[in-house]
């Protein structure tokens, strides 16, 4: 098959924040923001790849090279783990050309890894005839970014690049991976979603993480169950009860308290009740900050200065420690709640953040 245009998007998670990890819920939507592969198979079993968003010329690899611990630990890593994951479960591909652009903003929680591994993995799929299923593609990025370029992340960033609908958020159940489209039209009730990017990211992101991961399996263990996903919401007095160190207690409590939380979420969504998940985010936020204890004073302010001029609800997303937040604002109140977070920062000598509407668009596609 020659030459060919695909395009995967970025993603914000509406409710669901660390769950991902232990079993739980997620309920991310895709952004209009993509990136967008211009790719073309070869047959030398060279893969060329080349980006917009990074200086300098292609970069080319031997396909039958590409093995996990000799990434460049550059951003090559992932569309060439992506060839390799595939290799590695059997997919026959060979060489191919990429030319990627991108409009996803990097680094700032909104997912352009996984936008970058699944316009690479959708790609593939048709050039090289390989009748993947969505869900099977998100599987074989994630497995790419976590064994080929080291980064421990779960499945709801792939799964919503590649499986998300315009108009819905994905309602991803992290076992068993089963998916359910939830209506989420905002504009039809006159309300907006804004991303805030604080355009801050605290460099011991990685290792708090690494804790917070260690923390759960620590709870899960000793509470005797797979994961904090099998304490149900009216077991956790009980179970918190059990847990002794007090961190670990905290960090069960945001788990088994977020899945509920997604749950209401979307419970309230399916009876057109929009309006009514705004406490629930601001609630998703204040155990963010107080139980996980993974927000930064930005995010925090994103959140405050948004409530405090009539935000219907708000709260970090992503991992913490910096990245963006959400903020669910009626239109009209938009432009008070957008000053106000704009002067919240500049009274505080931040960074200047990045706001941005978000309407939830469509997962990845062929363009042509
Ligand atoms: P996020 O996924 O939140 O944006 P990550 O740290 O997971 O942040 O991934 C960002 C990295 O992904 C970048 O540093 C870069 O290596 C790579 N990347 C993403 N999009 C592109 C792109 N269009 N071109 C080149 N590299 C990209
Ligand atoms: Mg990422």
């Amino acid at each position: 098959m020659s030459e060919g245009v695909w395009a995967a998007p970025g993603r914000v998670n509406l409710i669901g924040e660390h769950t991902d990890y232990n079993d739980g819920f997620v309920m991310p939507f895709a952004l209009p923001h993509t990136t967008v592969a211009t790719a073309a198979r070869r047959d030398d079993g060279l893969l060329r790849l080349h980006s917009a968003s990074v200086g300098g010329g292609a970069v080319e690899l031997r396909v039958a090279d590409l093995t996990p611990g000799h990434g460049t630990r550059s951003w090559t890593d992932y569309p060439a783990g992506v060839v390799w994951a595939l290799r590695d479960a059997g997919h026959e591909v060979g060489g191919a050309d990429f030319h990627f652009e991108s409009t996803v903003p990097t680094g700032a929680g909104l997912s352009s890894s996984a936008a970058l591994e699944v316009v690479t993995a959708l790609a593939l799929n048709d050039l090289y005839e390989l009748g993947l299923e969505r869900w099977r593609m998100a599987r074989l990025c994630q497995r790419a970014e976590n064994v080929y370029v080291g980064a421990p992340t779960g499945i709801m960033d792939q799964t919503a690049s590649a499986c998300c609908t315009a108009g819905h958020a994905l309602h991803l159940d992290t076992r068993d991976l089963s998916q359910r489209q939830i209506p989420f039209d905002l504009a039809a009730l006159g309300l907006e979603l804004l991303v805030v990017d604080t355009r801050v990211k605290h460099a011991h992101s990685d290792g708090e993480y690494g804790k917070r991961r260690a923390g759960c399996e620590a709870a899960a263990a000793q509470l005797g169950v797979a994961a904090l996903r099998d304490i149900s919401y009216e077991a956790l007095p009980q179970a918190l009860g059990r847990l002794t160190d007090p961190e670990i207690r905290a960090l069960a409590k945001h788990i088994v308290t977020e899945n509920h939380r997604v749950e209401r979420v979307v419970s309230h969504l399916e009876s057109g009740e929009v309006h009514a998940i705004g406490p629930i985010l601001n609630e998703g936020h204040a155990s963010l900050r107080d139980d996980f204890r993974i927000s930064c004073p930005e995010l925090d302010l994103v959140v405050d200065s948004s409530l405090a001029a009539g935000a219907l609800g708000a709260r970090m997303t992503g991992g913490g420690f910096g990245g963006s937040a959400i903020v669910l604002t009626d239109v009209s109140t938009k432009p008070t709640v957008t000053k106000s977070v704009l002067e919240a920062f500049a009274a505080a000598s931040y960074r200047v953040p990045r706001i941005f509407s978000a309407t939830p668009a469509p997962g990845a596609t062929r363009l042509s």
